[in-house]
């Protein structure tokens, strides 16, 4: 199995904690200030897609293996959505930040084929980021999506 890093952060007990994109699950890293070697606390995946913010997202889809194309207004940051012809996972070529972070209620989504869903264990449709105790700041631009075909298939 290959070795994947992550982004990891760490927490020491003397109280430094640092965070690092070289991080992998079973290797130890050496705390600055009491030269302890300590395991990081938290893993979370490197950067999968183009939008790295908390916000729902607008996103693109273009399946690898079937070339399927599709778009969803429940798209997250390293989040994908299953292709529903391949079963397998494709995470989005293109995403833009929703207005207010809000989806549209109206299109119907698909648990089952969304990655965010199966992360949170409901609809993500239902996800409000700002409820979120995650205080990581949005490095995302304001652009916002606004008009969208909404004859678009979506999940
Ligand atoms: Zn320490
Ligand atoms: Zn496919
Ligand atoms: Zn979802």
């Amino acid at each position: 199995m290959a070795h994947h890093k992550f982004f990891g952060e760490f927490s020491c007990e003397c109280g430094q904690s640092w965070k690092s994109e070289n991080t992998y699950p079973d290797e130890k890293q050496i705390c600055f200030t009491c030269k302890t070697w300590i395991y990081p606390k938290h893993l979370r995946p490197l950067r999968k897609t183009p939008y790295q913010g908390r916000y729902r997202a607008y996103g693109w889809f273009n399946c690898s293996n079937c070339g399927k194309e599709w778009s969803s207004h429940n798209s997250w940051a390293n989040m994908g959505q299953v292709c529903y012809s391949c079963d397998i996972m494709i995470y989005p070529y293109r995403q833009v930040k929703l207005k207010r972070g809000k989806g549209n209620p109206n299109t119907p989504h698909s648990e089952k084929y969304c990655e965010m869903c199966r992360h949170l264990k409901y609809n993500c449709k239902d996800y409000n980021p700002d409820t979120d105790t995650d205080t990581d700041t949005d490095p995302d631009s304001d652009d916002h999506a606004s008009d969208y075909n909404d004859d678009d298939r979506y999940y």
